[in-house]
């Protein structure tokens, strides 16, 4: 790399703006040094960012954040993960990105050192949160373990990052990794392939992009199920490509699953809805020998029925983010404009303005999807 290139028009500062996390639900926009990238990091100036349901956990509860063995608060972190930008500075010996490439990133590197790491499983590494003191495994989970993206600059690995395409958009591009996060989903259940049928619970972010990866990966029918009555959502859904929406405010889920697939029950089962029934409702709405994928939790344990999932020989499957490569995947079918994730990007704020953001995506206030944090220019 020639000194030219080093910089090419980036002038990086010293310090920068940043939100930290002070008690819960309390964040202060201040000035902190500008990361450094290590050896295999890049420093990325941030472009966007989408508010997600965890950051609205981690704030509040913490959970799961873990900061230098413990809970997030009080100690200069910075949340926020799933952003977009361009690569501003290069670690040492690092030729896999330039400086002005535009990126997307994944939230978790892992430690790379563990058995589920090198498995690609990085986002259930064993060595979570050891990355301090004594236990410096090397472990990365921006806005987790580590630095997030409500701020003007972050430090990412290298294998978290993934290029953008120069006609998708800022706000676009923050909406990869949620699409990450859906492959995933389908990946971990396994083999879907084309005309395969697939359920789709709860039409939040997560769910509305597992309508549309499933949809682009040949799945049908796709099925969105709503458990509130959001015509808004379930519209969307339609638009992602779901072929059929059942809103359970007018229509039993499982009756209508059955229905749909005239009497057989479909394939997997995407549950996103974090509804304490939804994993009795899947194994129902699935055939004998169907997959379930859980990608939300409820807020407290719930009872199981095990033994129709033992005697329907049902597969139950929980994915935590988005591992094994899956935001490549998603970034690839929206390049290929397979899906316009933009559908449910409804708010944009900028960074002075995170407080409001989180405040429209906690209350879906004014019928909030995803939110967006846009830096200016
Ligand atoms: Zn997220
Ligand atoms: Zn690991």
């Amino acid at each position: 790399m020639t000194a030219a290139n080093a910089n090419r028009g980036f002038v990086v500062p010293e310090s920068m703006q940043a939100w930290v996390l002070g008690n819960p639900d309390e964040l202060t926009l201040v000035r902190k040094p500008v990361p450094q990238p290590g050896d295999a990091e890049v420093l990325v100036r941030i472009g966007a960012i989408a508010v997600c349901g965890t950051d609205l956990e981690v704030i509040r509860h913490g959970h799961p954040a873990l900061i230098q063995g413990g809970q997030p608060f009080n100690k200069n972190f910075t949340p926020g993960h799933e952003y977009m930008g361009t690569v501003a500075g290069l670690g040492p010996g690092v030729d896999e990105y330039d400086i002005g490439d535009r990126v997307a990133v994944e939230i978790h590197a892992g430690c790379g050192r563990c058995e589920r790491c090198r498995e690609g499983m990085y986002t259930a590494c064993l060595n979570y949160g050891m990355n301090y003191g004594d236990h410096d495994k090397g472990h990365r989970a921006n806005g987790f373990t580590t630095d997030g993206g409500f701020a003007e600059y972050a430090v990412n690995n290298i294998n978290t990052l993934v290029h953008v395409p120069g006609d998708m958009g800022d706000e676009e591009a923050t909406l990869i990794v949620t699409a990450g996060t859906a492959m995933y989903g389908l990946d971990v259940i396994g083999g879907l392939i084309a005309g395969q049928s697939v359920v789709v619970m709860g039409p939040g972010p997560i769910g509305l992009m597992g309508v549309a990866v499933a949809k682009a990966l040949g799945a049908q029918p796709v099925i969105l199920t709503g458990t509130r009555a959001d015509a808004r959502r379930l519209g969307i859904g339609r638009q992602l490509g779901a072929d059929h929406v059942v809103n359970v405010h007018e229509e039993d889920a499982i009756a209508a699953v059955r229905r749909i697939t005239r009497g057989k029950g479909c394939h997997y089962v995407l549950e996103c809805s974090g509804a304490p029934g939804a994993l009795n409702d899947a194994a129902r709405m699935l055939s004998r020998g169907g997959r379930i994928c859980l990608a939300a939790f409820a807020q407290e344990p719930v009872p199981v029925d095990v033994a129709y999932l033992v005697s329907n020989n049902i597969y139950v499957f929980g994915i935590r983010g988005e591992g094994r490569s899956a935001t490549h995947r998603a970034a690839a079918l929206m390049a290929q404009k397979r899906f316009n994730a933009g559908l449910i990007h409804t708010h944009t704020f900028g960074l002075e303005e995170v407080p409001t953001a989180i405040r429209y995506a906690r209350d879906r206030i004014d019928d909030a999807i995803k939110v967006v944090v846009k830096m200016a220019c």
